[in-house]
Order: structure tokens, then sequence, then C-alpha cells
């Protein structure tokens, strides 16, 4: 079996992905079911990784991906997979039958971010697929699994407007997507991930809140993989978001720059007071583009 593939119960594949070449940064997931269903597909250099971990499954054939947004290191690889795949149908909010087909102005918005050259580098190019074969989602609507088991769309919105979740009830699984915020190796707290321009707390609370009304054993998340105590995780990446909010708030005579390099000075000593390790601290902020982060929650405040 491929190590970057960990099969959970109830027939949930998480497929490392290896995003930017490096492991457990971005989990997509495979429900092995009599209808099966990929959810996400990573970003475009991610996609060799996404097709061997499939191979070593014997999965020869995709018919159906759910994406829970549209951020390039979620859908980034998807005209890949229906160049190989061509009967694929794409599940996703509705502005994706906009997008999909024609994904300059995704590429734009994450360029405007990243720049150009580290997205080729990075994440890689995303290419368009056919209007046939995108499928727009609507809140609550159920993709068959199997005779008894359906996955639910979940409209999800505050990370992004485009934001869907899906709820496996059969397995008490709920994928994320961006949703929650992030969990690196070793550390079992959340980091939020708040990007502009779509983040707002009161949604995405709204949000979070409503997810205490399902019966959920697992969370899923994309930055990454599967985690046991849900409502704990919730609870605490809520508290987190409200911590970032205020710290920022406090600092708004900084430029990003400088608010940046202060977030990560205050994080890296908030972490060590709790005794997180050296390298646990090491991953969690190597991996975070606090400035982005910054220009999120300050477009937030300007509009509230
Ligand atoms: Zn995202």
């Amino acid at each position: 079996m491929n190590t970057d593939v960990t099969k959970f119960d109830d027939k949930i594949y998480q497929i490392d992905v290896h995003m930017e070449g490096k492991p457990q940064r971005m989990s997509c997931y495979y429900i092995d079911t009599s209808d099966p269903i990929l959810i996400e597909v990573g970003p475009s250099n991610s996609f060799p990784y996404l097709i061997s971990a499939l191979e070593s499954l014997g999965i020869q054939d995709i018919k159906r991906t759910a994406i829970t947004h549209l951020h390039l290191d979620h859908v980034g690889g998807i005209g890949h997979l229906n160049e190989k795949y061509k009967e694929n149908f794409v599940y996703v909010h509705e502005l994706g039958l906009k997008h999909l087909p024609n994904p300059e102005r995704l590429w734009k918005a994450v360029s405007d971010v990243y720049t150009e050259e580290w997205l080729k580098k990075n994440w890689g190019e995303i290419k368009p697929i056919s209007l046939e074969n995108i499928k727009s989602l609507n809140d609550g609507a159920d993709l068959k699994l199997d005779s008894n088991r359906n996955l639910k769309a979940l409209y999800s919105p505050g990370h992004a407007k485009h934001h869907y979740t899906f709820y496996d009830e059969y397995s008490g699984t709920l994928f994320m997507g961006d949703t929650l915020g992030l969990i690196y190796p070793h550390g079992d707290f959340v980091q939020p991930n708040l990007p502009p321009p779509d983040f707002n707390k009161e949604t995405l609370f709204q949000t979070l809140d409503s997810f205490e009304n399902l019966e959920i054993n697992q969370l899923a998340i994309a930055h990454f993989g599967v985690h046991k105590k849900p409502h704990q995780l919730i609870s605490e990446a809520k508290e987190s978001i409200d911590n970032w909010i205020m710290f920022i708030n406090n600092i708004e005579h900084l430029s990003d720059d400088e608010a940046s390099a202060e977030l990560v000075k205050w994080l890296t000593k908030n972490y060590k007071s709790l005794n997180i390790d050296n390298e646990t601290i090491k991953n969690y902020i190597g991996n975070g583009n606090f400035v982005m982060q910054i220009n999120g929650i300050r477009n937030y405040l300007t509009k509230n």
C-alpha cells in the first residue's frame, strides 16, 4: 500500500497529495462505496501524487468529484483530472459554472496574493474544464454513495462565499475543506485560516454553529487529515479566531508586513507557553501565509 494513503473506517481513504512537494499539507479523500466519489483534487502540481495514490488503490476511473471551494489548492488540478477521466462530473458551488471553464479570474485572484511566479512553481497552472462536466450544488443536496448512504452538501460560507462542506451521516464524517482552519502534523490544535476577500467572522461562526446539530465522529479537513473530538475543535477554532481578530485590531497602526511579523512573534510565544514542541511550532508557522491572514482580517474589520 502506498504510504500516502490512509484508510479510515467505512470506506474512506485519505490521500496525501504532497502540496508544494511537502508531506501532510493537503489531503484529498476518496469514498469507495458502490457510487464512489473523490473529494478535492489539490493543486495541479500535486496531480501525479493524486493519481499514483488512486492507482495504488486499484482505482482506474473517476466519475464524480466534489470540491469544497474554488481556492486553487483545492481545485487547481481539476483540468488535469478531467483530461484523464473525461466522464468525470465536478460538484461545486454555482460560481464554478462561471470560473472552471474560464479559470483566468481564479488564477488572477490567487496570483495577486502569492505572485504568479510563486504560484506556477508551487501549485501549477489550472486548466479549464468544460461546462457540461460541472454540476452546481444546492444546500442540502444529497449525493448518493450507496443504497443507504448519502453525502450531504451543506453550504458553509465564512472562509469563502463559494464553500460547501460534505457530511457523510453513515460514518459521522464532516469533510470540512477550510472551514475549521489548519491542523498540522503532531499538533492537535487549530490555527485559523481567514483569507481575503470573503472571510467574515459572523458568517463563519454561523456555519460552525450549524455543525453542532449534526452527529459527527470526525472532521476530515484539507490541511490536514482526519481528527476526532469534533466539537472541541470547533469551539477551539472559534476562540482562536476571536483572539486573532482582537490581536490584529490592536496593531492597526502597523503595516501588513510589520503586523505579520508581530502575529508570528505572538503565536510563537503562545505556542511555547502551551508547551508545544519546536518541531510542531515550525510546521504551523512555516506553513502559514500570515500577510494573507492580516489582509483577510483587516478586510473584514474595515467592512464591519
Ligand atoms: Zn481555502
